[in-house]
């Protein structure tokens, strides 16, 4: 537990399911209040926000799109009506689609590039405005991944919005350092959430994965949210511009474990 986090109030994107949830719920247990957002389902949202109530938080649901520049504008202003202020924002939201580049449409490239890229520069500039406006000492955490690193056939449009959400922040940390603005990226491995629900149900699938991970198991959302609350902590307070894999030794190339190669 982090002491310092009771009573913040934290924005994070994407947070009805998967990874985003899992950091709600975490962040619901260090009290804090939070502000998400959903993009269709408004049942779904309201159970979300039980659920960060009955783990001793606090939360409004929001229906925003977050690569629209004014739906994030109105994240801000929840957390700041609902709440009376904003410490920390995380650009959590974020997708994928399967295809071969040279069959990728320009559609797909510009919707993944749009929610995963844009959608966290635009969240982070509605933070830096408010957070230098406010004279605050913001925090804010983008979510990159593995492929921000690892190059991942079929999917070049999330690696490259990742690769881009990882150099992206690096600039703003040090954009912003005297500021007192710290921006940092977490970067999972392979994490068992609804986003790979289709392939991890397919037991060949899930055991190629697994391979991939020296660790030997997929992850868990709350150890991703683990790190998020660390991030998120005073405990982190000299960390700024850092990326952290949460992968179980995924980017450790594990081709050549045991002396290989
Ligand atoms: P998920 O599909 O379970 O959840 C994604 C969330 O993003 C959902 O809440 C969805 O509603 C939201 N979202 C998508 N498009 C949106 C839009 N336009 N506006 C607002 N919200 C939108 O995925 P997840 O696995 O929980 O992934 C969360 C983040 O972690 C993503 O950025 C993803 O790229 C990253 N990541 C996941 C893994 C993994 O293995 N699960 C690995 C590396 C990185």
């Amino acid at each position: 537990m982090y002491s310092d986090l009771n009573g913040k109030v934290a924005v994070v994107t994407g947070a009805s399911k998967g990874i985003g949830q899992a950091i709600a719920i975490r962040l619901a247990k260090e009290h804090m209040k939070l502000v998400f957002n959903y993009n269709s389902d408004a049942k779904g949202a309201q159970k979300a926000v039980e659920l960060i109530k009955d783990n001793g938080g606090d939360a409004v649901a929001v229906q925003a799109d977050i690569s629209s520049e004014s739906d994030v504008k109105d994240l801000v202003e929840a957390a700041v009506s609902n709440f009376g202020e904003l410490d920390l924002w995380i650009n959590n939201a974020g997708m994928e689609n399967k295809v071969h580049t040279h069959e990728m449409a320009l559609e797909d490239w510009q919707k993944v590039i749009a929610v995963n890229l844009t959608g966290a520069f635009l969240g982070t500039k509605a933070a830096l405005n408010y957070f230098l406006d406010n004279s605050r000492h913001g925090n804010i955490i983008n979510m990159s991944s593995v492929h921000d690193t690892i190059p991942w056939p079929t999917f070049s449009h999330y690696a490259a919005s990742k690769g881009g959400v990882k150099m992206f922040s690096e600039t703003v940390a040090l954009e912003y350092a005297k500021k007192n603005i710290r921006v940092n990226c977490i970067a999972p491995g392979a994490i068992n959430t609804p986003i790979n629900a289709e392939k991890f149900a397919d037991p060949e699938q899930y055991e190629q994965t697994t391979k991939l991970v020296p660790m030997d198991r997929i992850g868990k959302p709350s150890e991703v949210a683990a790190v998020a609350a660390w991030l998120a902590s005073n405990e982190s307070s000299y960390v700024t511009g850092d990326t952290i894999y949460v992968d179980g030794g995924m980017t450790l190339y594990p081709e050549f474990e045991e002396g290989k190669g």
